[in-house]
């Protein structure tokens, strides 16, 4: 573990940072209050710190009061070294933040089992927060295919759509289906289609820019949302992760497969009054469009558009213009 050490006395230092390197920590030395504050807002700063009370410019107490107001996480376990051992004063440190305090000259076995219970609680606190992301990560991604959940990814449509509301930009809403995904589980059984729907995911996330989002709508179907698209450009975003899919087999077991996928595509165009659900309805209605004229193609419906009739022939070229 890692501990800075701030003091302004050199003699002080170098003795701390001898004892803290004796006892196998990793040491982070800074000279003053405000080198102390630097490095406690890094990225990668020490989850404990020890830090001399009375340092000329910022003081240690100082320091204290202000990585507790950015209320950093992981947490920063802070030891006020002091000469001060008046009650009033202790308080005063505590008060500022610190969550112990020692007083100088220190006593090694006393520093010792100070340290000892600060790691502790760092180290506990750094199981809390892992704790606190796998379960994020639970409630918002499939479990499968680590896409976004199909509540989450409707939100992230909420949201989209108030941003291009906002900043007059359009959405692009894409509904995918696998197609005769159930002859796969039928012909090689349900894990080898598990392993179909995770790579057929790794291919379309790695086919998106990084400012788009996808998540898994359902069974064997996804939702793609392209941020700032107009409805040529979501076309042709489509089109690209089609070919994508499509392009190179899968190898299932001893064999592979070829993958398709069909693509419903409509847009969010700023101005226009929609509702996220009747977006996701004209999208699935272009998709189930593409699953008639044959599969493992794009259809595109401008939203507001009359539903499709079964026979309809609406071509990309008319729909976008
Ligand atoms: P279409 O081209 O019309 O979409 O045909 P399809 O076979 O893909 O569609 P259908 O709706 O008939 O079948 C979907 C299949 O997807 C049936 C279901 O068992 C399978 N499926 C859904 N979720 C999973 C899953 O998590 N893992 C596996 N292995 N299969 C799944
Ligand atoms: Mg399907
Ligand atoms: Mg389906």
């Amino acid at each position: 573990m890692k501990i800075l050490i701030a003091d302004d006395s050199l003699v002080s230092r170098h003795l701390l940072e001898a004892t803290l390197r004796k006892w196998g920590y990793d040491v982070a030395v800074a000279c003053d209050g405000e080198e102390a504050l630097a490095l406690l807002q890094k990225d990668d700063a020490p989850a404990l710190a020890i830090l001399d009370w009375m340092m000329p410019g910022m003081t240690g107490l100082e320091v204290c009061r202000r990585v507790r107001v950015r209320a950093r996480e992981p947490y920063t376990y802070i030891l006020l070294l002091t000469s001060k051992s008046q009650k009033e004063d202790l308080i005063e440190g505590m008060e500022a933040g610190a969550d112990d305090y020692i007083t100088k000259p220190f006593d090694q076995h006393e520093l010792q089992v100070r340290l000892r219970a600060g790691t502790r609680l760092v180290d506990l606190q750094a199981e809390l927060l892992s704790a606190r992301e796998a379960l994020r990560e639970q409630a918002t991604k499939d479990s499968l295919t680590h896409l976004w959940n199909r509540s989450s990814i409707f939100d992230i449509l909420c949201r989209e759509l108030a941003r291009g509301q906002r900043e007059r930009t359009p959405v692009g809403v894409v509904m995918v289906d696998l197609d005769h995904f159930k002859s796969i589980n039928d012909n090689y059984g349900h894990f080898a289609g598990d392993a179909v729907l995770c790579e057929a995911s790794r291919r379309m996330q790695n086919a998106i820019r990084q400012y788009d989002s996808i998540g898994r709508y359902g069974g064997e179907e996804f939702l793609i949302l392209l941020t700032g698209c107009d409805e040529e450009a979501s076309w042709a975003q489509a089109e690209r992760l089609r070919k994508q899919l499509n392009q190179v087999q899968m190898s299932l077991q001893e064999s592979s497969v070829g993958v398709s996928a069909s693509f419903g595509v409509t847009t969010a165009l700023p101005g226009q009054p929609w509702t996220p659900e009747e977006l996701i309805h004209k999208a699935d209605e272009a998709l189930y469009l593409a699953k008639r004229r044959g599969r493992n193609r794009v259809e595109f419906l401008p939203h507001g558009s009359e539903p499709a009739p079964v026979n309809a022939t609406v071509d990309i070229e008319t729909a976008v213009r």
